[in-house]
């Protein structure tokens, strides 16, 4: 199973992402995480990429496509969850027409829905578990507030994201996210109208319910 997963930065695409990924085994490709493996190895281009991401901007798609079109081909062969990508429409297209060279079909394509206001304050309020970038933890969200100050799945610690907790770089994240002219959402409407066209199935979900619920109609519209 092939899936895309949007919503704008802090409506819990990850979280939902992750559940969906556990279970139907699908390898997990979430190109904001592999920027951040880049600059924690070091690599040439987790430094081309870092001051692009500390200022909320997207890295230029000269080096986020070919990198994101590489892990697909290198860890999604047995089905893929593609998350944080595309996020602009050159991005969908390139997607789009990389998967039908190479015959590899679009499942589903999940879009979660949530008012800018709500997301902000839950992107400042999450906390990554140093373990684990699939343990789910939020100041602000009591189902996964976190153990005090440690990871409340395996008690780990915690540390915030630097474009988590600047509000600049938060705004500029969802003005690319919420731009239907040629940004994430363009890039939804993109992969909208091919379902319409019968290549996949759309599924929009409200992102603010809880986890458990949102995680309920979402995998009871999936087969
Ligand atoms: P995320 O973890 O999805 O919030 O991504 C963190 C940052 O990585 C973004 O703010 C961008 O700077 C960069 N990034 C992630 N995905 C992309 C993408 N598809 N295109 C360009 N930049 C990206």
């Amino acid at each position: 199973m092939n899936v895309l997963i949007f919503g704008p930065n802090g409506s819990g695409k990850g979280t939902q992402g992750s559940l969906v990924k556990q279970k139907y085994n699908l390898a997990h490709i979430e190109s904001g995480a592999i920027f951040r493996e880049h600059i924690g190895g070091g690599t040439e281009l987790g430094k081309k990429a870092k001051a692009y991401i500390d200022r909320g901007d997207l890295v230029p798609d000269d080096i986020t496509i070919p990198m994101v079109l590489e892990t697909l081909k290198t860890k999604g062969a047995n089905g893929w969850l593609l998350d944080g990508f595309p996020r602009n429409i050159v991005q969908a297209k390139k997607l789009w027409e990389a998967l039908e060279s190479a015959n590899m079909k679009l499942d589903y394509t999940i879009e979660i829905l949530l008012p800018r206001e709500i997301a902000k304050k839950r992107i400042m309020g999450r906390r990554l578990c140093v373990n684990d970038n699939n343990h789910p933890n939020n100041i602000f969200i009591d189902a996964i507030k976190p153990n005090g100050d440690k990871c409340r799945v395996c008690g780990g610690d915690l540390k915030t994201r630097a474009d988590d907790q600047d509000e600049g770089a938060i705004n500029k994240r969802h003005d690319i996210y919420y731009d239907t002219k040629e940004g994430t959402l363009a890039a939804v409407n993109f992969f909208k109208d091919l379902a319409n066209k019968g290549k996949s199935t759309f599924i929009q979900l409200n992102g603010e319910g809880s986890i458990d619920s949102i995680k309920e109609t979402l995998l009871k519209q999936m087969k």
